[in-house]
């Protein structure tokens, strides 16, 4: 088999020869993993939490439990494993869906030489470890490359669980992921490439490139050809035709179809570039969601994938597990704490550095930092690349897989530290900034009075927007998003930019010579929290907010608000007017009675 066909199934790669099976009555070892699988990562999942670690953790820790080097029940890891290749690719699916185009163009300037910097740092740090205990340059270069990449499912997990992904820092760590995806691609292709120069033997890399004589340059060639059809492909018919697909069955009606659909061209684009053109399955899923995702049903797509996103995402984690022998710690501890201190300090702190050089803020550059301070699927990938083409020892291997379970299990430390770590860098500033003169206020208060203010300016506060623009009233928006914000100012429009719940933002608002405040964001709690503030420094303020129920209403008018507009409600008396606009014809029974009468008339 090719090698570069093999790393498709991390799994098999490391799992070696398939491992001894406890006997099932039927022998449905399929059943067997998944059972085995989500149902202790419940149990344990469920007793992290209960000792107020991460899920995730319980989950590591269920794999270690039907692992081959624990006693009692061994999983077939290599089934395991292929499971969680369908978490991988519905995640990147996922991802996808969300990120669009514009997006990975908007964050280039930093994500492409941020990851390109940071892999190079990596890659040497591991090099030199590598060196350290005598391994050749080659085993070298392949263990700095697996140490220098992230886990896809990891970072999304994390981003995910703290509501980070539509924030710029999510955006960034998101895109970073994505160029060091496209350079592992690369490099999965270049490692066989390289170890046949020393062999000599082209067809070990690329048996088609040995198939019409070409050399090295020709396989790499090859390489960059394949993807680049990929990528024309993509986006060229795939563009087109996915949604397509995806509108033509929303037409039918049937949400199963919908449902099956999605997961339908999720899965067939993931395996089918693949096999055609030697990308990984999770950029092929990316690119699948991408395509989706400028269409405007991608948020029903996302919703319908995640369901069993989140299962296999499970069984990822699990089959993590089964490959971690915790008696490798005692063994070699002290190339494993240098390991470690790769992943954890070295990475991040590359990291760090480059996102602050490019000017971004520190909460900025730390939250990338402990995004990426752990290593996962691509790392395994590749440790089995090296071992098979014979350049990176065993002890290497086990070493990644080591770092890989420990980083995995050490990252929501690492963003816990960053929850202890960001309010503290936040108030040592203010105090910094208090120190000198009397407290400024952070955010100038704007010179309007009499004004309206605008607090969130999506598709409801744009329409109020425009109607005041027309009114000629005077107004400013409040708004987080940048891509907004931009678009307002372009417009010659008033902002401020944060989170309105905030106070030092709402204080910047003037809200205590305003007219009127029109709160149209769709979050309830932090809506409470504005109207509060904005009574409490205006007690004539108009304050008119939006909410999607009833206990909504009831909150926001207990707390203020003079007028509170239920969306829902207002979507259903649209409908009536438009009903009322159109009378039916009269019932049935009376229609000949009228007829009748009509005759009569014209008689
Ligand atoms: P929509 O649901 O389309 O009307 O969009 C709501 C808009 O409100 C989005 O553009 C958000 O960026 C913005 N938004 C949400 N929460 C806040 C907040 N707390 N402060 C300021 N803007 C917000």
């Amino acid at each position: 088999m090719r090698v570069t066909e093999l790393c498709h199934n991390w799994s098999r790669c490391i799992a070696g020869p398939p491992v001894q099976q406890v006997e099932m009555p039927h022998d449905t070892p399929l059943i067997a993993t998944i059972v085995a699988g989500l149902g202790l990562a419940f149990v344990f999942g469920a007793l992290a939490q209960r000792f107020r670690f991460p899920p995730l953790v319980g989950y590591l820790l269920a794999g270690v439990a039907v692992g081959p080097f624990t006693p009692g029940f061994v999983a077939d890891q290599a089934l395991a494993t292929e499971l969680a290749e369908l978490g991988i690719i519905l995640l990147m699916f996922g991802v996808g869906l969300h990120f669009s185009l514009k997006d990975l163009m908007s964050v280039r300037a930093i994500a492409v030489p941020g990851a390109i910097v940071q892999i190079t740092v990596a890659t040497l740090m591991g090099m030199a470890l590598s060196w350290a205990m005598g391994w050749s340059i080659g085993g070298g270069l392949v263990f700095g490359l697996a140490l220098s990449v992230a886990s896809t499912v990891v970072l999304l997990r994390a981003l995910q669980e703290r509501r980070l992904m539509d924030t710029e820092r999510g955006r960034i760590a998101v895109g970073w992921l994505i160029v060091e995806d496209l350079a592992m691609v690369l490099a999965l292709v270049l490692i066989p490439a390289f170890a046949s120069l020393q062999t000599g033997d082209v067809a070990a890399a690329d048996p088609l490139a040995a198939q019409f004589g070409l050399g090295l340059t020709g396989v790499l060639l090859l390489t960059f050809a394949k993807i680049g059809v990929f990528m024309a492909v993509m986006l060229l018919v795939g563009r087109r035709l996915i949604p397509w697909i995806l509108h033509y069955i929303a037409h039918t009606g049937s949400r199963e179809l919908f449902r099956l659909a999605v997961l339908a061209i999720a899965l067939g684009v993931a395996f089918g570039s693949t096999k055609l053109f030697g990308v990984s399955l999770a950029l092929g899923a990316f690119f699948a969601g991408m395509m989706l995702g400028e269409s405007p049903l991608s948020q029903r797509a996302a919703q319908e994938s995640l369901p069993l996103r989140d299962a296999f995402a499970v069984l990822f984690f699990v089959s993590a597990g089964m490959l971690f022998d915790p008696a490798s710690i005692i063994r070699e501890p002290w190339p494993l704490l240098a390991t470690l201190f790769i992943i954890l300090f070295g990475k991040s702190l590359a990291a760090f550095l480059i996102v602050v050089a490019f000017r971004h803020p520190v909460s900025t550059a730390l939250t990338i930092s402990a995004s990426l301070a752990q290593i996962g699927e691509f790392s395994f990938i590749l440790a089995e690349i090296g071992g098979a083409t014979n350049l990176l020892p065993k002890a290497g291997r086990d070493l990644i897989l080591a770092g890989a379970i420990i980083s995995i299990m050490l990252n929501p430390l690492m963003f816990a530290a960053l929850d202890w770590l960001l309010p503290r860098l936040e108030r040592r500033r203010a105090d910094v900034a208090a120190t000198p003169a009397p407290k400024p206020a952070e955010i100038p208060v704007t010179p309007l009075t009499e004004h309206t203010i605008v607090i969130g300016y999506g598709r409801v506060g744009r329409l109020v927007g425009e109607a005041l623009q027309q009114r000629g009233h005077a107004f400013l928006a409040v708004e987080t998003s940048e891509d907004i914000l931009k678009q307002l100012k372009d417009a010659g429009i008033e902002t401020i930019t944060g989170n309105a719940a905030r106070s030092n933002v709402l204080r910047a608002t003037n809200p205590s010579a305003a007219h009127a405040l029109v709160i149209a964001i769709p979050e309830a709690f932090e809506a409470g929290q504005i109207v509060e503030q904005a009574r409490a420094a205006n007690p004539a303020l108009h304050i008119v907010a939006r909410a999607h129920s009833d206990a909504e209403v009831e909150h926001l008018r207990s707390l203020g608000a003079d007028m509170v507009i239920m969306g829902e409600r207002e979507i259903a008396r649209g409908m009536i007017e438009e009903l009322d606009t159109r009378p039916p014809d009269p019932a049935p029974e009376l229609a000949p009675q009228r007829a009748a009468e009509n005759v009569q008339v014209q008689a």
